[in-house]
């Protein structure tokens, strides 16, 4: 392919005055650029200190130099590594240097784009690599890194695997219906295909624990106008990111806070007064805030301990996930005023402890790390569910031919996951929210 002529190279530390900056090549001339730029080719996977040179002869920095040679590279191609000084002179002067010896700076993802083409990795994997960057909590890092080293990749390879022989099998049923088959074949590939069926459906029947693990869990906080939502989140974020205020209904939208609990990542989302209202701004706040909760894998239900009589009815509450009943202004109260609730104050920061744990206990609840791989991405499950209609399709066919047709559709279908078929389309889509480097 054209474009892997090039041999690209691009900044794989952050951007930024670091202590030092990792510039990596990849590309057939990554070995002449090493010698262009450095003098001597360090040997192979040893770092070595070097002067780097422009043209005219001019040392840019002193760096550890790395000749990375293919095919056992990151890209699959032979691949050279560059720990510079990290201050933007000296990364420009010498981005200039490989420029003028004959590289380009790198597109978005495109070294992963390559380790892809070069069969290094699967699509399921690159995407891995997207999500170990980008993971803020223990539980994404373990997640994309189990993804990464072929967890998820291998079970749909199974499964693929699995279906090409069902579909071979259902070949020779068309192709020899007379012949002396075993007699057992149809037999045979009905239970494979409901095999089959019943792993991907329990595969996609998960509770959505992956995606829940890769986009973080979202708390909406939900409760009457003033019994202390803002405060509550502040005190958990320990920084003032939500108004509080003593007027009733002034958080007139919902506001977003993230933050890391038990290794989770938690979007705590602060809404509106769940209340009656004839003001039009907060009635489309109250709608919105029955929306987020609906929405949401887990809602505060809040209410103001002092006043037991405005409790939530938490089981009319709209929702997906599950429910704390939460009573703030502890100190305003006493214990016995709360019943089941969790009682807290956001004001002297009573009660969080609990509160922290039952967000923990419900989110490791919703996130579950047991058996198979999970499903990670939306992406993989509508694709996923497509080879599984399909599949069901094919189990109630008459149709030898058409019960073929169904089953390459699956085939297809789970290709696409991996990157096996019908890789064009979804390529640019996955690569283009890479940073440059990766
Ligand atoms: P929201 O409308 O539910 O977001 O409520 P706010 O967080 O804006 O709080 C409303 C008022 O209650 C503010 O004056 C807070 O200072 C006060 N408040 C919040 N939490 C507590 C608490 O635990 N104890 C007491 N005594 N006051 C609180």
């Amino acid at each position: 392919m054209a474009e892997h002529e090039d041999t690209i190279f691009a900044l794989a530390s952050g951007g930024g005055r670091t202590a030092v900056a990792v510039l990596r090549i990849s590309g057939e001339k990554s070995g002449a650029l090493l010698d262009a730029l450095c003098g001597r080719r360090p040997p192979p996977r040893r770092a070595s200190l070097r002067r780097v040179r422009d043209i005219s002869g001019e040392t840019l920095d002193r760096a550890l130099a790395l000749w990375l040679p293919g095919p056992g590279t990151y890209t699959g191609e032979d691949s050279a590594e560059l720990h510079l000084h990290g201050g933007p002179a000296v990364i420009e002067a010498v981005a200039e240097a490989l420029i003028a010896a004959g590289a380009r700076p790198a597109e978005a993802g495109e070294f992963t784009r390559r380790a892809f083409f070069n069969g290094r990795m699967d699509l399921t994997a690159a995407e891995a690599v997207a999500d170990l960057v980008e993971a803020e909590s223990a539980e994404q890092r373990r997640q994309a890194l189990r993804q990464m080293e072929g967890a998820l990749g291998a079970l749909y390879e199974d499964w693929s695997q699995r279906l090409m022989r069902v579909l071979a099998q259902q070949e020779a049923l068309i192709d020899f219906p007379d012949e002396d088959l075993p007699a057992d074949v149809a037999r045979l590939l009905a239970t494979e295909m409901a095999t089959l069926a019943a792993e991907i459906a329990a595969h996609l029947n998960d509770n959505r624990r992956g995606e829940r693990t890769r986009e973080g869990l979202r708390i909406a906080i939900i409760g009457p106008p003033n019994v202390g939502k803002s405060s509550l989140i502040n005190r958990l974020l320990a920084r003032d990111v939500a108004i509080v205020s003593d007027l009733p209904g002034t958080t007139r939208d919902a506001l977003e806070a993230r933050l890391v609990l038990g290794g989770m990542v938690m979007t705590m989302i602060d809404t509106a007064g769940l209340r009656e209202t004839e003001d039009r701004i907060e009635a489309e706040g109250v709608r919105r805030a029955r929306a987020r909760a609906a929405e949401a894998d887990i809602v505060l239900a809040m209410h103001d301990a002092s006043q037991p009589e405005a409790v939530l009815d938490a089981a009319a509450m709209p929702r997906a996930g599950e429910v704390i009943v939460v009573a703030n202004k502890l100190d305003l109260a006493s214990r016995r005023d709360i019943g089941d609730a969790i009682g807290v104050s956001a004001l002297t920061g009573q009660g969080l402890e609990r509160l922290s744990d039952a967000l923990i206990a419900a989110g490791r609840r919703l996130t579950a790390r047991t058996g198979p791989p999970p499903l990670t991405r939306p992406r993989h499950r509508a694709a996923l569910e497509a080879a599984l209609a399909a599949l069901t399709r094919a189990m109630a066919e008459p149709s030898e031919e058409l019960r073929g047709e169904e089953l390459r559709i699956a085939l297809r279908m789970i290709g696409r996951v991996t990157g096996r078929w019908g890789v064009e389309e979804i390529l640019g889509e996955i690569f283009s929210r890479f940073c440059i480097g990766k």
